[in-house]
């Protein structure tokens, strides 16, 4: 997975802990290189509890790894369908009307 603001890919680290941040951004996993981390605008997804942002995406929840609180993911928001504009469909059938004589 490459890093969501640069698209930089992860290098496997020599040894020891990989630098590249992990978050949670708008529900979805993300990975933040190092390059990246020092910029602080980063809108992740923060803890309710600890609010620290170094939270991992599973299925259907969100865990955060500095105290462990675990919180359903917002899935209802990639449900939500928008209607079109109400005054549209009222305007093709008006303009219909006019095509068809029926005004
Ligand atoms: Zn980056
Ligand atoms: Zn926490």
């Amino acid at each position: 997975m490459p890093c969501y603001r640069c698209g930089a890919r992860q290098t496997d680290p020599v040894r020891g802990a990989s630098p590249w941040q992990r978050g949670v951004r708008d529900e979805s996993q993300v990975l933040i290189c190092p390059d990246c981390q020092r910029l602080h605008d980063h809108d992740l997804d923060s803890c309710s509890t600890c609010g620290s942002t170094t939270l991992i995406r599973r299925l259907g929840e969100v865990e955060c790894r500095s105290c462990g609180a675990v919180r359903m993911a917002r899935t209802d928001t990639l449900t939500v369908s928008v209607p079109p504009p109400p005054g549209l469909s009222a305007e093709v059938e008006a303009a219909l009307n006019r095509v068809l004589g029926r005004a």
